[in-house]
């Protein structure tokens, strides 16, 4: 059997957000050694504060979706999660998760989340 995890929408967006920072504090960094062409550092400087400001609308952004998701207890570790769409993964022990139950005991896929295949689904 394939060993896939999958990943809690929420803790997603959270470490791409994390992740931001520290590229957007190495971009900096990096800029603070090319001081002697200042238009690299002054370039390499923009990029970073950029991608910290991005980090800090992505936070914004999950602080709205935190308050979208539907907060449920995980059946198999007996914590609190909360869930994103159709299907997602808990965030402790990253169960896949459903709130429709025609998809239940179904292998967890991503796309049940996405518009296209939803269409798709009701025509037939
Ligand atoms: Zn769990």
């Amino acid at each position: 059997m394939s060993q896939l995890v999958y990943k809690s929408k929420i803790n997603k967006i959270r470490t791409f957000a994390l992740s931001l920072i520290f590229i957007g504090m190495i971009i900096m960094y990096v800029g603070m050694f090319a001081r002697k062409i200042q238009w690299l550092m002054l370039i390499l400087f923009l990029i970073g504060v950029v991608c910290i400001l991005l980090s800090c609308v992505v936070y914004l952004w999950i602080g709205m979706l935190s308050t979208k998701a539907v907060p449920v207890i995980c059946p198999s570790c007996q914590k609190p999660t909360k869930m994103l769409g159709r299907v997602d993964a808990c965030m402790h022990c990253k169960e896949p998760l459903t709130m429709d139950k025609a998809l239940e005991g179904k292998e967890f896929d991503e796309n049940y989340n996405k518009r296209r295949y939803r269409k798709n689904h009701a025509e037939k």
